[in-house]
């Protein structure tokens, strides 16, 4: 019998997602570089095995699969996805479609997309997310590609997906690159949400002079309510979890230097590139970076002092830095969807921005009660900035005064709120009408003749007398 799918690279993702679909009733032939590799999976696959095509080759491997074939690559993004294609287009068919399944950057999606021809096969990219225990259990799975492609497996990617109320957390959101943007935003969004429960817990630590078993029952508590979400509830057990070996908690023993692998700096490139704000992101991703920076920040203690402990005695409650991070979660997914938006329009995609808010409902990293909320207020209107969206504009008039508080006596204390401090600038400005940008539009004009419009008469290309009147 003849496999509905194959799959290639047996590592920690492609091995839990092969799983995964023989145990939703797919037949699926793996193929992994290490052939070794492949034996062990069949082995260990105990019931699961039945529903496994082992091959040692990529020639029995495609020929193990059903017309018109599905090949999904989860191998590490770049130039293993293009060498892997390269291998595998002498020996598939037109209709055949090989699916990208790994972490590529949305414009190497695009590029192979955009190199399908009339006799090549046919590229589908799809962003999965949720790490190992989705990939086995239920990722959320944001595709991009061919209708046709869609067509083609979504009812297999649908199956092998998370479900929140019984829906599939899977979705083809737009042609091309669209999938692996939507996960790359998922994971810059990832970064703000996890930088500024960060901060929080700074605060507590530095400011409020909280433990880390104090620290976690405060997450524990902001997990039963509007914040509910994976990440305050792993955080919540974090700060919980003591060092088997010392006692210690763990989070005094954690070293303090943050890993990235590209995803997040990618976001904020893509925002920078599209020309739209992600600050609050870019703010989280320079934290990361920051914080790689272990030497320089112990010569700047050296140098500058640090914060002295405990500053902020009773002036900051946990009730204000629940709300701050309320305030800041709102502003950085308004910048993430609003990222999302704007390349939905310059690059011509569908983008459902209601259905992806509910495909991150469960499966991902990012998961939380406030997603459903998203996921109503985008459907009222996709096109309009999030945190102006009834419920969420209801939500920050509430909260925005505790993240002044916060990101104010952060400042003024020296403990580093970058990310919150972001979605507060963000809030100042998208809140203003007159801004500050008509000095910019006179220094443009004055030094570059760049010309301006004027707020009393309609037109562009106005210039300023500054040859006459320089001080
Ligand atoms: P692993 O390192 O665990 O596995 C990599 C797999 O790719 C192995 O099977 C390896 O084969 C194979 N491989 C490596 N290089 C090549 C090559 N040049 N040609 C053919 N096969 C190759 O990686 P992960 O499973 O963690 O990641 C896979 C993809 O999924 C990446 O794009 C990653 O970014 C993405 N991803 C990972 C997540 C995670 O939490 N780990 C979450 C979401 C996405 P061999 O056994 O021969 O070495």
């Amino acid at each position: 019998k003849t496999a509905e799918i194959g799959l290639i690279g047996l590592g920690t993702m492609g091995g839990n997602l092969a799983l995964n679909i023989a145990e939703n009733g797919f037949r699926i032939a793996v193929w992994n570089r290490t052939v070794e590799k492949t034996e062990t999976f069949h082995a260990k696959a105990g019931d699961l095995a039945a529903n496994l095509v082992p091959t040692k080759t990529l020639e029995e491997f495609v020929q193990a699969i059903a017309k018109p074939r599905a090949i999904i690559l989860m191998v590490p993004a770049g130039e293993a996805v293009d060498a892997q294609i390269e291998a595998l287009k002498p020996l598939l068919d037109a209709d055949d479609l090989i699916i990208d399944a790994g972490n590529a950057n949305y414009h190497e999606t695009n590029r192979r997309d955009a190199a399908v021809t009339a006799d090549s096969p046919r590229f589908m990219g799809i962003g999965v997310s949720g790490g190992e225990e989705g990939a086995r259990f239920g990722p959320s799975i944001m595709a991009g590609g061919p209708k046709s492609a869609w067509e083609q497996v979504g009812h297999i990617l649908e199956a092998i997906s998370a479900k929140h109320e019984g829906t599939p957390c899977a979705a083809h959101l737009g042609e091309a690159g669209a999938g692996h943007l939507v996960k790359t935003v998922h994971n810059g969004i990832e970064y703000a949400d996890m930088q500024m429960i960060a901060e929080v817990y700074g605060v507590m630590r530095d400011g409020l002079g909280l433990d880390a078993s104090e620290i976690s029952k405060v997450f524990g508590a902001w997990n039963e309510g509007i914040l509910q979400s994976y990440l305050i509830e792993i955080s919540h057990k974090v700060a919980g979890t003591a060092d088997p070996d010392t006692g210690k908690p763990m989070l005094d023993i954690i070293l303090d230097t943050a890993g990235q692998k590209g995803t997040g700096r990618w976001t904020a490139i893509e925002a920078l590139m599209l020309g739209t704000p992600a600050s609050a992101i870019e703010a989280a991703v320079a934290a990361r970076n920051m914080s790689a920076r272990l030497g320089e920040r112990k010569a700047g203690q050296a140098a500058f002092g640090a914060a002295p402990g405990k500053v902020l005695g009773d002036a900051v409650s946990a009730k204000d830095l629940e709300a701050a991070l309320v305030a800041g979660k709102i502003i950085c997914y308004a910048q993430g969807f609003g990222l999302i938006l704007e390349a939905a329009r310059q690059y011509g995609w569908s983008m459902p921005l209601p259905e992806i808010a509910r495909i991150w409902r469960q499966g991902c990293i990012i998961r939380s009660a406030m997603l459903n909320d998203m996921s109503e207020a985008l459907g009222e209107d996709p096109e309009r900035n999030l945190m102006l969206a009834p419920f969420f504009a209801e939500k920050l008039k509430e909260t925005h005064g505790a993240l002044r508080k916060v990101v104010a006596l952060g400042a003024l204390n020296g403990l580093a709120v970058p990310a919150l401090s972001a979605a507060l600038s963000y809030f100042d400005i998208m809140r203003t009408e007159r801004s500050t940008a008509n000095m910019l539009q006179g220094q443009r004009d004055f030094f570059g003749a760049h010309g301006f419009e004027r707020t009393d008469k309609d037109g562009k290309g106005y210039h300023g007398p500054w040859a006459m009147n320089t001080v």
